[in-house]
């Protein structure tokens, strides 16, 4: 089987918020050091909305790398690219694009949905309906076990799945498929090919999952094999067909939501982001003018912290003693809004203080940050290109 590889992306907004570092980036620096990692800009993904207006691309993506790095994310653990410059994607998207049936696309729940969400854009774009598909071009590409989603964006990847489902059982047909994959069989050696057999019909003819997981281990324990043989026996194992690309799974993501200044979710484009370097006399002025409970008009008056956005961010930022604290000082009016926000101040400026080294390091050197992206782009481009020789040939398409 194809190794575990995690693949991730972001559209260039631009310079990063809290929300992006509590919803997704805090995610990606743990996975990096668990899963080889692919995290790259969606720049291309920026030009379906925004079409009209290409103009801040380019320094949004390079703003976003920094602040990935200022986050943690390490690329000598990860490997950091910009989606257009790995063309390959583009050429899978097109190909995926000739098999996949237009309802696919039409019925992404997100696709009305945005389309209203953006009601004063022209989104009746051929782009903006196969984003999707691109979206799985980029993930299909790298050959990736495992997607990185929200609840929300389980239904992409289940649609990736279908893709790749439909790819392989329309161009894994290899001719004279089931001669070399007998033949493959047999380089795994008497003992284990009889039990391979038996576990193949296991599945095949009693539908037994527990047989085909326990086959799928045999060969991933398996050294002696070529890669296409391993690959032969694996699409021998169901059916008669050569998996050419892999069907990703959903990992859900565990992440806290950090809402906005005012409550809401954190989004630049309502006004009530934090950036995720943030200036500090910025940083404490936006929070000490944060709205509270309206309920405490006066500093004498009870108030509620759950319909407080300061308590929020106790939430994710305070430790139990300190959530006490606020609860019971805000209920019983014996603390003053001031005093509850200190202390939300002094947790954001503590997690904000290394991310703001980490980025110095780039914005004194830019040229640091080209590097590692021009590092990323080769290393992706490589394993880009790998899948892309097999996906011709399955097509017909390798004239060679
Ligand atoms: S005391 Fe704290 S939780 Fe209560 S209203 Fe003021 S800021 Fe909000």
């Amino acid at each position: 089987m194809y190794p575990d590889r995690v693949v991730s992306g972001m559209r260039p907004t631009g310079a990063m918020h809290l929300g992006h570092f509590h919803g997704a980036l805090k995610n990606w620096v743990k996975l990096q050091s668990e899963l080889p990692c692919l995290f790259f800009v969606a720049d291309w993904h920026a030009l379906t909305t925004h079409y009209d207006d290409p103009s801040i691309i380019e320094t949004s993506t390079w703003d976003m790398l920094i602040d990935w790095l200022a986050a943690g994310v390490d690329p000598s653990q990860a490997t950091l690219f910009i989606q257009s410059q790995v063309p390959e994607h583009a050429e899978l998207h097109l190909l995926l694009s000739m098999a996949t049936p237009l309802g696919w696309l039409e019925r992404v729940p997100t696709y009305k949905d945005q389309q209203e969400k953006l009601a004063d854009r022209d989104l009746a774009t051929y782009g903006f309906l196969g984003y999707p598909l691109l979206q799985a071009a980029d993930v299909l590409i790298y050959r990736a076990s495992q997607v990185p989603v929200g609840a929300d964006q389980v239904p992409h990847v289940e649609m990736m799945r279908e893709i790749a489902r439909r790819f392989n059982h329309l161009y894994g047909k290899e001719k004279g498929f089931e001669e070399k994959a007998r033949d493959a069989v047999k380089k795994l050696g008497g003992k284990r090919a009889k039990i391979y057999n038996e576990l193949r019909n296991a599945y095949q003819e009693q539908g037994q999952g527990e047989a085909l997981e326990q086959a799928k281990a045999m060969l991933d324990d398996t050294q002696n094999l070529s890669m296409i043989d391993r690959e032969r026996l694996f699409g021998y194992l169901e059916g008669s067909r050569k998996l050419i690309l892999v069907e990703p799974q959903s990992r859900l993501t565990e992440s806290s939501r950090l809402p906005g200044l005012d409550g809401q979710k954190m989004s630049k484009s309502y006004g009530n982001s934090i950036a995720l370097r943030e200036d500090k006399d910025s940083l404490t002025k936006k929070i000490r003018t944060m709205p509270t409970d309206p309920a405490r008009v006066r500093r004498t008056d009870p108030g509620d912290p759950d319909r407080c956005p300061v308590w929020q961010l106790h939430l994710v930022y305070s430790d139990q003693p300190t959530k006490e604290w606020a609860a019971k000082g805000c209920k019983s009016a014996g603390i003053g809004c001031l005093e509850c926000k200190q202390p939300v101040i002094d947790a954001i400026l503590k997690e904000q203080e290394p991310m703001r080294e980490r980025a110095q390091v780039y914005l004194d050197d830019p040229s640091l940050v080209r590097a590692i992206v021009a590092d990323g782009c080769d290393t992706a481009r490589k394993l880009a290109q790998e899948t892309m020789r097999d996906v011709r040939e399955a097509m017909g398409l390798s004239y060679s």
